[in-house]
């Protein structure tokens, strides 16, 4: 019991303690026990790792590389203007809770269900932006006290289910500090000090970014007013209280900076890659609305289409009006390649967006379509070594190489997976058995003797 509680101490530190800089520049008191130590990079990275393994052990993560894509670049453009060379990791969990978080060492979580109650780019943008600034200024993880390098799993394990929201905090906590409710809201208290914080440096960043920064100010309060006061407040509700005076503060922080048109269409259509259910379109204009209803049909196409033609000059006509729109390029030249059996055109494509992941796993999967598995595997190769982000090109490389029968690449690729979502237990054990079917493929069998030896 002690133990837990401990972990449960331990947890509400991490959760809502201020470092001691930003306490110091920003003039907020301390909470100055004297138990709190800080703690060094490695231990973040060490932290982060396990966190991520969590992450993609306990819950099901959005492997879709369109939304995946579309949530890392808005993440980028972001934290484009940020200076403190930190490597930030922006993923999606599959679940239904309106709810976003940031954890250790820069990881950024955002569910599903907040893609799909966002009204604009901009809205989703400003949780984005909200969650980067909690990192920025440190809120999360500067200190805490010292916990046995054993428990990090299970830490790890629980802090991703209370952010994520499944352990239900006032429960949770309560129940690990022995019902000490006193402190907690004192040191809630606290952090609504860090949610302002966050709101201001968030909405900077949103105008840097070229986002309309009244937007989320906007959204805050349109969850707020959605949301039905018998039943249980969205997540993001729960976290970040919505009040009158913090509306009005971030509005007015708002109108400091530049007002600029909000976007709307690239969020449909990645709604309508996350959902069947009917999207509101309000917002949209005629020609966006058209451009939609084309992509909207695109993703219901089939292996034997009837109406490839018609879907074909509606996209024809949609990337005309909606020039530079790239979800709606990369469908035309997916639906001319099909047609022509080819992949010319997404090559083509690939040349001006070399960067795209999603564009890479579109042109693997017209291979496949070609049976040409060993170009679909070279492209994704070739991708991995161009992008921070690998973990979903190394899982389509391995399923790629079981479907060719060959184990020692398809396990080769998983280990390396692991290694990506920070499982190295893992990574190391599916290395071994990798290199026990490698025996025939002595490049690739050096490969696995050299990373067992790095990682020794
Ligand atoms: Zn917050």
């Amino acid at each position: 019991m002690q133990k837990l509680r401990q972990l449960g101490l331990l947890m509400i530190f991490w959760l809502i303690t201020a470092s001691s800089t930003s306490a110091t520049q920003y003039n907020l008191p301390d909470l100055g026990s004297p138990g709190l130590v800080l703690y060094d990079k490695s231990m973040e990275s060490e932290l982060g790792r396990a966190f991520m393994t969590a992450l993609h052990t306990d819950f099901t993560m959005i492997d879709d590389p369109f939304v995946v894509e579309y949530v890392r670049q808005i993440g980028s453009r972001l934290t484009s203007h940020l200076a403190d060379g930190r490597q930030y990791h922006f993923f999606i969990i599959d679940r239904p809770e309106i709810n976003a978080f940031a954890g250790p060492d820069g990881i950024i979580g955002i569910n599903r269900g907040l893609i799909l109650a966002a009204t604009s780019e901009d809205a989703l943008a400003s949780v984005i932006a909200h969650e980067i600034a909690h990192i920025t200024q440190e809120h999360l993880s500067r200190r805490f006290e010292q916990f046995e390098q054993g428990n990090i799993t299970s830490f790890a394990s629980l802090l991703a289910a209370i952010l994520i929201g499944t352990l239900d905090p006032s429960a949770g906590i309560a129940t690990f500090i022995g019902g000490n409710s006193l402190a907690i809201q004192n040191q809630l208290r606290f952090s609504r000090i860090h949610e302002h914080e966050a709101d201001s440096v968030g909405i900077k960043l949103l105008a840097q970014a070229g986002y309309n920064p009244r937007a989320m100010a906007q959204f805050f309060d349109q969850l707020h007013q959605q949301h039905n006061h018998s039943s249980r407040p969205p997540e993001v509700l729960l976290t970040h209280p919505v009040t009158e005076r913090r509306t009005a503060l971030a509005l007015a922080r708002a109108e400091q900076q530049k007002t600029t048109q909000e976007r709307y269409l690239d969020l449909k259509l990645i709604q309508a890659r996350l959902t069947d259910q009917r999207i509101p379109l309000e917002q949209l204009n005629e020609k966006e609305h058209e451009a939609f209803h084309c992509y909207k049909n695109y993703l219901n196409l089939t292996n034997t289409p009837d109406n490839a033609a018609e879907i074909k000059s509606c996209l024809i006509q949609a990337t005309k009006n909606q020039p530079g729109n790239r979800l709606l390029e990369i469908a035309l030249a997916d639906i001319k390649d099909r047609s022509s059996n080819s992949v010319s055109n997404l090559l083509q494509l690939k040349d001006l967006y070399p960067q795209d992941n999603a564009l890479a796993h579109q042109i693997a999967h017209q291979y496949q379509h070609r049976n040409d598995i060993g170009s679909a595997i070279a492209i994704l190769k070739h991708q991995a070594t161009i992008t921070p982000t690998k973990i979903e090109l190394y899982q389509q490389i391995s399923e790629l190489y079981l479907q060719k029968n060959d184990i020692a690449n398809a396990l080769y690729f998983q280990a390396l997976r692991a290694n990506e979502i920070g499982n190295i237990r893992q990574f190391k054990h599916l290395l071994k058995e990798a290199r026990k079917h490698a025996s025939e493929t002595p490049t690739l069998l050096k490969k696995i003797n050299n990373l067992l030896q790095e990682n020794n």
